[in-house]
């Protein structure tokens, strides 16, 4: 946030991998900085949140509408001046634990969504990442490939991970898809240049 941004590698890094995959892992996080990945994510889940947790209080006074008298809960809602009937308001205790209710099962059938996003990210900073080492280090493509399977092994990453629980639980790219796609990218061929860094 702020002047407080900063950048940090963990020693397990720095003291585990040779310098030129350092410096790709460095790209890597250098992109998320470059290509405004923070201020974008706070945007996109302002947004997102907003309509999000306005579905999620309308879902939750639904069900205390139509279930709340069942509760045996002693927050009703009087309807006609008898406080043993009614239902429970979305503004009392046991609305509030309804809609917290409302909000762990839509966070997790969102979970996917938010999830493309922020692979979308991972996927663009690894292009940085790997085109603002090209030309530094011998071989841009090996040195993603060995920081991605090193990556991989000290996370204890699963080297083949089943595509419907990489689609919904991944935050990154498998370790598997990203040393696959820098294996191959490879823009400078016949003198092309790269997406990110025009030379
Ligand atoms: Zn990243």
């Amino acid at each position: 946030m702020g002047p407080t941004k900063r950048y940090v590698m963990w020693d397990t890094a720095t003291n585990g991998l040779p310098d030129d995959e350092v410096l790709f892992i460095f790209g890597h996080e250098s992109g998320h900085y470059a290509l405004h990945h923070i201020p974008k994510g706070f945007a996109l889940s302002a947004v997102g949140l907003f309509f999000v947790y306005g579905a999620c209080a309308a879902f939750a006074a639904w069900m205390a509408r139509r279930f709340g008298a069942g509760w045996g809960t002693s927050d009703l809602h009087p309807t006609d001046g008898d406080v043993s009937e009614g239902t429970p308001a979305l503004s009392s205790r046991t609305g509030f634990v309804v809609l917290l209710f409302s909000i762990s099962i839509a966070s997790f059938l969102l979970e996917p969504v938010s999830n493309a996003v922020s692979q979308h990210f991972e996927h663009q900073a690894d292009v940085y990442g790997q085109e603002a080492i090209h030309g530094i280090v011998p071989d841009p493509q090996k040195t993603a490939v060995a920081a991605f399977n090193a990556l991989g092994q000290s996370w204890l990453e699963d080297p083949n991970p089943n595509p419907f629980i990489e689609f919904w639980l991944y935050d990154h790219p498998s370790e598997q898809h990203r040393a696959e796609f820098a294996a191959h990218y490879d823009p400078w061929k016949n003198g092309g240049h790269g997406e990110f860094f025009k030379y």
